[in-house]
């Protein structure tokens, strides 16, 4: 397989360099991409975008690039628990080269991150946390204040997904504490549910995509979001949600790898390795467009209703039985 010049302009932009086998090396196909050094998946500082408006609103038509779906799973790794062993794990080690053209520069990105990504997918949750709080996997790690974990009971029944923390957030470590956060609470708090103490029928775990806050709140980079993706994955796979609302593009792009807009999947059930999945906008958004609200109710009566009709969970037979790896991605 050769590279074209958009692949290689496109690994360029993720600090990725290609390797270059000796002269004489008997198969080119499967040489691997090296990372370049201990930022090897990041963007470069330099190439942020320009600032977005302050509140981030979720573009329901705009494009973005998302990752492709996680690359086939490598023979598992003991669990990088240690804050220090993972970041090393997910820089130095060479990986395989993808093997289809049209994937390959996202498949590399992917690859590069393997083995953490094995590692992060069967930390607990003091093992979790710890990976977070020490990631410096991207470049938002130099400007974060805290990163932002996400809150809620682990054993909710209900999850929100978010984008990415504001000034906010970042200033206390807490998802949706904001203006946006304000209106989240008070929807929830209107059907019953809350994130602070209760039982876990009534609670909320909220999370975002990206743990870090971007700087001056601009949209999260396609780079970021693949690299902070694992972190989102485990939260998922530990709290088993009964019903997860994705709330704005980013979240809805990264949960069901669609580039649809959000009018055209909100209305209908969803699916996240087999958890119901809700697509609404984002409390930010509803904030500046308030006609929309009255859809955001129609989709947290959807998620409601999707509750009611599901079955039980056991929570008995599943806490601590948790999935080592997520199973698969997908829509209904
Ligand atoms: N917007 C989000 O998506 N998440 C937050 O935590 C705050 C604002």
């Amino acid at each position: 397989m050769s590279w074209n010049d958009r692949q290689r302009a496109m690994l360029e932009a993720m600090g990725l360099k290609l390797w270059t086998p000796p002269s004489g090396s008997p198969n080119t196909e499967t040489a691997p991409v090296a990372a370049t050094a201990p930022r090897a998946v990041m963007p470069a500082r330099s190439v942020e975008p320009p600032a977005a408006p302050a509140m981030r609103a979720p573009m329901a038509d705009a494009d973005v690039a998302i990752a492709e779906p996680p690359a086939p799973r490598r023979a598992p790794e003991p669990a990088a628990r240690s804050p220090s062993a993972a970041p090393a794990a997910r820089m130095a080690a060479p990986v395989a080269a993808p093997v289809t053209a049209a994937a390959a520069a996202d498949a590399a990105l992917v690859q590069a991150r393997g083995l953490a990504r094995e590692a992060i997918a069967r930390l607990d949750w003091p093992g979790l946390r710890d990976e977070v709080a020490s990631c410096r996997a991207c470049g938002l790690c130099e400007s974060r204040k805290n990163t932002v974990f996400g809150v809620g009971n682990e054993r909710a029944h209900w999850m929100v997904v978010g984008e990415a923390p504001g000034e906010q957030e970042d200033l206390q470590g807490e998802p949706f504490v904001g203006a946006a956060g304000k209106l989240l609470d008070s929807m929830l708090r209107a059907v019953g549910l809350g994130r602070g103490e209760g039982p876990p029928e009534r609670q909320v775990y909220i999370a975002n995509t990206l743990k870090c806050r971007p700087p001056r709140n601009r949209n999260p980079d396609p780079s970021e979001l693949a690299q902070c993706e694992p972190f989102l994955q485990r939260q998922i796979d530990l709290i088993q949600p009964r019903i997860i609302l994705a709330m704005g593009r980013f979240a809805v792009q990264q949960l069901l790898r669609s580039q649809e807009p959000i009018g055209r999947l909100r209305g209908r059930v969803h699916r996240y390795q087999g958890v119901p999945l809700v697509v609404t906008y984002h409390p930010a958004y509803l904030l500046r467009n308030l006609p929309d609200k009255a859809r955001a109710w129609e989709d947290l009566c959807l998620a409601l209703k999707t509750l009611d009709e599901s079955p039980p969970r056991d929570d008995a037979a599943t806490a601590g039985a948790t999935p080592a790896v997520p199973s698969t991605t997908g829509t209904d």
